[in-house]
């Protein structure tokens, strides 16, 4: 990755040099004279194979009686040179030379025409692999990867949270929730105005309109919690300097970043741990207690909870959201508790064992309530608090548990409520009860309702899903107010 985002700089650069030094109708040789150096290394620039030193540049510019920064803009200097830069870049990619292809010489005999069809061809072929980089496979293992990188880092990422602190020292935030206002003034400060709009196109949660510096959000619908959230996803793909992702994993930890973003902000690090201080000290943490001081939903409290727990608490902590079937959709953990995993390592799609408390709070009889056990299992025993989530695709668990040892700090550890899992042997729950089985085993026919988002190939694209058509068009409607 280094070697190729570090490549374009030179190649612009050199294609600039050349730009200008033919439009000054100069030689290679007599330029490269005038400057002191060999016709052949001012080629190797021009052909960004030489980071050229500033010194160099600068003395190119004094000769070419052109401005140090025309010399230096990123920009390619004519619709050319933007063709041929293109083509550098993509014939230098590892995917390309893997295939064992000649690499074609960009030179000024090369037909406009010509350079244009190799850099369609090359386009297509680089949207072709990134679709095949997405099937469930693909997937899984980039889901596996990710969480290995959190858990390595105890699920807590410094630089965002150093982003967030800048930011709210920006615009003065006074400590507590961040309201609103809030988020409007946050992305203000980066020059960008949030606009909420009905129209948005069904692929997309919010679109950013990078040449008017606007941010659309869907209107916010009545029962749904606020929108900061979702503009503070938009607003971290800016402050995080993300590039449209080059594959699955990239679009995956991207998202990552940007829910940690949203989160810091949404409950800043240092006040947060200050409470969570008091609460330990009181021997009284309660995530609910998070949720309601911050103003967020249960979830977004309990996954911040995992941020701050280990690195500021001592405490390591799992979590994880099931869906009521038992089918894992988000995991985390740091204090060894073992989520199930398909040979690859994935834990997405995963059925947990049905005697964990994410399972058990689904049979509880009042479901608005958090409930609390204790679970014994093969690597140890752990206290988890669940609640249900209610969403309009079914009910979730959303879980946090902590090893016993830490469960002196947690509020509800005086819970009776006691099970034994002993999974991943199969007769813990994953077999039937033998009777049963001996009445209805061969005598059962059921019809899978398969899971669609775990199973289907991911939608191809840039950004996964997303229609780029419709955001287009939608831009472009918008466009028309937004320069006025
Ligand atoms: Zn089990």
């Amino acid at each position: 990755m280094k070697e190729s985002a570090d490549a374009p700089d030179a190649l612009t650069i050199g294609r600039r040099i050349r730009h200008v030094r033919q439009e000054a109708g100069r030689t290679l040789g007599d330029v490269a004279e005038a400057v002191g150096m060999s016709t052949s290394a001012l080629s190797l620039i021009e052909n960004g194979k030489r980071e050229p030193r500033l010194s160099v540049v600068s003395a190119l510019a004094g000769e070419l009686n052109t401005p140090l920064p025309k010399l230096l803009s990123t920009a390619p200097p004519s619709r050319r040179a933007a063709l041929e830069i293109r083509l550098e870049r993509a014939q230098r990619l590892p995917s390309y030379e893997s295939m064992g292809l000649p690499r074609v010489k960009v030179s000024p005999r090369l037909p406009t025409e010509a350079l244009e069809a190799l850099v369609g061809m090359h386009e297509a072929m680089a949207s072709a692999r990134a679709d095949s980089a997405a099937t469930p496979e693909h997937a899984r293992r980039a889901n596996a990867q990710l969480r290995e990188r959190m858990r390595a880092a105890d699920n807590y990422f410094g630089d965002i949270e150093e982003e967030a602190g800048e930011l709210l020292k920006a615009i003065h935030h006074p400590g507590g929730p961040i309201s609103r206002a809030a988020v409007d003034r946050i992305a203000g400060h980066l020059g960008y105005k949030l606009v909420h709009t009905s129209d948005l196109p069904g692929s997309t949660r919010t679109v950013t309109d990078l040449h008017n510096h606007r941010i659309y959000l869907p209107q916010p619908e009545a029962g749904q919690h606020d929108s900061r959230s979702l503009a503070l996803h938009a607003v971290g793909h800016l402050i995080l300097g993300h590039q449209p992702p080059p594959d699955y994993a990239e679009f995956l930890s991207q998202r990552v970043e940007i829910n940690y973003f949203a989160a810091a902000l949404l409950m800043p690090e240092g006040e947060t741990v200050d409470f969570l201080r008091r609460a330990k000290a009181e021997k009284d943490i309660a995530i609910e207690d998070l949720r309601d001081a911050y103003a967020v939903s249960y979830e977004t409290a309990a996954h911040r909870f995992t941020n701050l727990a280990t690195r500021h608490l001592g405490l390591p902590v799992h979590f994880m959201r099931i869906s009521q079937d038992g089918v894992v959709y988000k995991a985390y953990e740091n204090d060894g508790v073992r989520f199930p995993t398909d040979p690859m390592g994935a834990i997405e799609g995963q059925r947990v064992c049905r005697s964990w408390t994410a399972r058990r709070v689904f049979e509880q009889p009042d479901l608005s309530q958090a409930y609390q056990a204790y679970t014994d299992t093969r690597s140890g025993t752990y206290w988890c608090t669940a609640v249900i989530d209610r969403t309009k695709d079914g009910l979730f668990a959303v879980n946090v548990g902590v090893p016993y040892q830490h469960v002196k700090w947690m509020r509800g550890r005086e819970t009776t409520e006691r099970a034994v899992s002993r999974c991943p042997d199969p007769s813990c729950c994953n077999q039937p009860p033998s009777g049963l089985a001996e009445r209805w085993s061969g005598q059962a026919w059921p019809s899978a309702r398969v899971h669609s988002h775990l199973l289907a190939a991911m939608p191809p694209g840039v950004f996964p899903g997303v229609d780029d058509t419709e955001v287009y068009r939608f831009l472009e409607r918008h466009a028309t107010t937004a320069s006025k």
